[in-house]
């Protein structure tokens, strides 16, 4: 896994705002925040993408992360936010090194706007990727 900026945070080898540390997770304000509270919850382990962590990696940031929100919402007095989490580069991640996006909603412009290109779901497609996950979940 080769280093990025966050494994260089975690060391301390660049400055971050922390807000947050366990033995598991690290969260800090975002750099290029979306709004202000845009906060970066991060596990200690320097995987890329959320589906390499480990069950205990993966409930560590579980466990954190509605208790960071909770202080986020009370620190920043805005109650709306989002979580975002990318994986891959087409999926707009920059930064190989899993991390979970907590952006306060202020308001329509502020934090983060999303274009949602919705449709249908195709009822074959639907029933081939049901038998593939749950088959694959088992694995
Ligand atoms: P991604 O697009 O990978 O999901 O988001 C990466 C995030 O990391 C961006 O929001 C960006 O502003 C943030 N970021 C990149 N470099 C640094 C840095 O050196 N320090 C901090 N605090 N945030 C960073």
């Amino acid at each position: 896994m080769p280093e990025t900026i966050f494994t260089k945070i975690l060391s301390g080898t660049i400055p971050a705002h922390k807000v947050h540390e366990d033995h598991h997770t690290f969260a800090f304000l975002d750099i290029n925040p979306l709004s202000p509270g845009h906060t970066l919850l991060i596990p200690k382990v320097p995987v890329a993408k959320l589906h390499e962590l480990s069950d205990e990696a993966a409930a560590a940031l579980g466990r954190v992360l509605p208790r960071l929100c909770r202080a986020i919402v009370h620190a920043t007095g805005i109650p709306d936010y989002n979580i975002l989490q990318n994986n891959g580069s087409p999926a707009h991640q920059a930064v190989f090194h899993v991390h979970i996006h907590i952006i306060p909603k202020p308001n329509a412009t502020q934090g983060l706007n999303i274009h949602w290109p919705a449709s249908p779901l195709d009822p074959a497609l639907a029933k081939s990727l049901v038998t593939k996950i749950t088959t694959a979940l088992r694995e």
